[in-house]
């Protein structure tokens, strides 16, 4: 992927599930595809409960190929959590495997915090691809709120 490659992304389903133990607020979950030059680059899942405090998003990709031919194995999970902190906005890369996208039927593995580490390429189009997600979804504009 060039540096100049613009992400697209397009919105699709949201819903809501719960409620939370913790605190009995449902929690709401978005989705959508991100693509780059017209090719699907990953599905995007964003999680949130809006009465935990601080506010903490869980950000769920599926990355890989979803050319037509193409199927779950060609497709893998990887996971990061999203905070607002006081020097700005936060992801860190958390094991896909202990996020309900694990079980997708969309994929064949989900990838743990270590092996995205690991791997320069990978953490850069994960970097991009929440990047564009955190400013350009518009469902998701209350994430930039300041923090207080
Ligand atoms: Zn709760």
């Amino acid at each position: 992927m060039s540096s100049d490659t613009r992400i697209r992304l397009e919105a699709s389903g949201e819903k809501q599930f719960g409620p939370c133990a913790c605190c009995g607020e449902m929690t709401k979950r978005i989705w959508g595809f991100a693509y780059s030059d017209e090719v699907a680059l990953a599905a995007y899942f964003v999680d949130w409960n809006p009465k935990h405090e601080p506010m903490e998003a869980a950000f769920d990709l599926i990355l890989g190929d979803w050319g037509d031919h193409k199927t779950a194995e060609d497709r893998s999970a990887v996971s990061l959590t999203f905070r607002q902190t006081k020097t700005g906005p936060a992801f860190m890369v958390i094991d896909a495997e202990e996020r309900p996208v694990a079980k997708s039927p969309l994929i064949s593995r989900s990838r743990s915090r270590e092996e995205v580490l690991a791997s320069h390429e990978l953490c850069t189009v994960i970097f991009a691809l929440c990047d564009a997600i955190y400013l350009d979804e518009p469902r998701l504009t209350f994430l930039s709120m300041p923090m207080v």
